[in-house]
């Protein structure tokens, strides 16, 4: 089996024909399911993309939203028209938000305890303090995968939390990192850090920013994907 990963809402640009916008989303095809993480900020630009990615929009059956930012739940009510079976992920600490918004959606609330939400795919639970936020786990044969959206609670804790559930290597990371307002050392450490955990692939975009993106590519090589909106990845299941 298969893990396709596209990524739906992006910033950085890396495949023709897609737009960019401020935000993350990523769509996740494991075995017949698809999982949407995140929305971006823009739900008519998300919509163009998953059509532009030639995504069936009734493969779609879950929508994971990391956290109460606008540029990763802003096309929550665009995506949640797809199709009628939707199921959302949400926060508990911004769950009462998403019900008022849309009052009639399949709301399923994230505490702060992990919880798979299908085979082998699982959310870290909120995590962090002021900004609560889940990220998203793949457990494959070569090792996880895991999506963030901005990874406010820290990148540390996000990758502690996951191995924590699932005790394996990491094949790739994706999602925004935030590591925008980061110096070199601070970086440095991230990446020694990210080594010692042995992770495998590094495709983080979005609030990731450039200095870091620079400095995984001279580090990682060609296991730096540089990744932006309509980048599509495959692993082994
Ligand atoms: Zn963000
Ligand atoms: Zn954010």
């Amino acid at each position: 089996m298969i893990v396709d990963l596209t990524v739906l809402f992006d910033n950085y640009p890396a495949e023709e024909g897609f737009e960019t916008g401020w935000g993350y989303s990523c769509f996740i095809k494991k075995d017949e399911e698809g999982i949407l993480f995140d929305t971006g900020a823009d739900g008519q630009k998300l919509i163009k993309n998953i059509q532009k990615a030639e995504i069936k929009s009734d493969l779609i059956s879950k929508i994971v939203i990391s956290h109460a930012h606008e540029d990763h739940s802003g096309g929550l009510k665009e995506a949640v028209e797809l199709n009628s079976q939707i199921e959302i992920y949400v926060g508990d600490s911004f769950y009462n938000g998403v019900k008022a918004l849309l009052p009639y959606a399949k709301l399923k609330k994230v505490s702060s305890e992990p919880l798979e939400i299908t085979e082998e795919v699982y959310l870290t639970g909120e995590l962090g303090e002021k900004i609560k936020e889940v990220s998203l786990i793949i457990n494959t044969k070569e090792g996880l995968i895991i999506i963030t959206g901005c990874a406010h609670p820290g990148v540390e804790k996000i990758i502690e939390r996951a191995t924590s559930i699932v005790k394996k290597n990491i094949l790739a990371l994706l999602g925004g990192l935030h590591l925008m307002y980061k110096n070199k050392k601070e970086i440095l450490e991230l990446i020694s850090y990210l080594k010692s955990k042995n992770v495998k692939y590094i495709a983080s975009s979005h609030c990731t920013g450039e200095l870091a993106r620079k400095l995984f590519e001279e580090n990682f090589g060609e296991r730096f994907i540089k990744a932006g909106v309509g980048t599509h990845l495959s692993f082994k299941n």
